[in-house]
């Protein structure tokens, strides 16, 4: 199987990575482009893909969501109703499938990134943990007892509700559905939106960080009460600021209170965590799916 060739895409809400490899998750090209309308967006992938010299024999694709993911569901392989225009009830599976005629794989962006994570990342060798991405929106993989939660919805963690104290944070929110969810607070565009200048180019003692720390904390408590997880393991663009895996996690121990006493200051680098495959995790997650989709043929 190893000289085996297979596709994986991570379509997110801004880009858009396709990557060749192999069954192991090993990548040996990628191209990546921003994530415009289907037509142009699918376009481009298939080019990169029917482009590439030796064919590929199944492709995996990471998708934004929400999507439908139930192999017995009629919307199987569909977007479902998203905010983001000209994307829902799109058939992405058959769009490839029809063009590449290989098995096609399909997951939510972040399930396969929990995938990639547990096989070749910060989650190998446990159990239980949660991928979270805080990028353009904010979407969590939950692995229980090895397995991802569960076959036939995904979690929408980005759209739980976090309180918000009105005084320190008079910004509404910016989710389409919820307003002031996680999403609508701690995204990409919210940081965005409430403070006039994207992530990218805030200052590291600006007090967007601070704030930001709270609500991903909040997330946090809310992750740690429910599912108790070994790890939880941050990706996604506004992740890529340094320091905030340490400022999440001190803001965790203040709103914990002492409670659920396993996870302490020592834990800094351990429990709250960046993805270390260099925002890979979920191309590398969709050519691990291609190779499950060519052993179940
Ligand atoms: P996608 O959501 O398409 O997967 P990303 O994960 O890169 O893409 O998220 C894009 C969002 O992350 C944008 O809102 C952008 O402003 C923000 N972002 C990108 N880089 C950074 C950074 N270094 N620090 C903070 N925010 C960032
Ligand atoms: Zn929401």
């Amino acid at each position: 199987m190893s000289d085996i060739l297979v596709g994986g895409i991570e379509a997110g809400g801004t880009h858009c990575k396709c990557v060749i490899g192999t069954v192991s998750g090993d990548i040996l090209s990628s191209a990546s482009f921003n994530t415009s309308t289907p037509d142009e967006t699918i376009g481009q992938a298939l080019n990169f893909f029917t482009g590439f010299k030796t064919e590929i024999r199944a492709l995996g694709i990471a998708h934004f969501g929400p999507v439908d993911i139930d192999q017995k569901s009629p919307s199987f392989g569909r977007i479902l109703k998203t905010p983001k225009q000209g994307w829902s009830d799109l058939d992405i599976v058959a769009r490839y499938r029809q063009v590449l005629n290989v098995p096609v794989a399909f997951q939510s962006d972040v399930n396969a990134a929990a995938m990639g994570e547990a096989a070749l990342g910060a989650g190998r060798g446990l159990s239980n943990f949660v991928y979270v991405t805080v990028g353009t929106g904010i979407g969590g993989g939950v692995m229980i007892n090895g397995r991802l939660l569960h076959d036939a919805r995904h979690p929408e963690i980005g759209h739980m509700l976090v309180g918000r104290d009105h005084r320190v944070d008079p910004y509404e929110g910016c989710c389409p559905f919820h307003q002031d969810c996680l999403e609508g607070l701690a995204s990409g565009p919210a940081l965005k939106g409430r403070w006039g200048i994207p992530g990218e180019h805030l200052k590291p003692d600006h007090p967007a960080w601070a704030l930001q720390a709270h609500y991903l904390a909040t997330l946090c408590v809310n992750l740690a009460n429910c599912y108790v997880p070994e790890k939880i393991i941050f990706g996604g663009g506004v992740m890529q600021q340094p320091f905030l895996p340490a400022m999440i996690l001190e803001r965790y121990l203040e709103l914990m209170k002492g409670y659920m006493q396993h996870v302490t200051a020592d834990a800094v680098d351990d429990f709250i965590v960046a993805s270390p495959l260099q925002g890979h995790a979920a191309t590398r997650g969709a050519l691990l799916l291609a190779g499950q989709a060519l052993a179940t043929l």
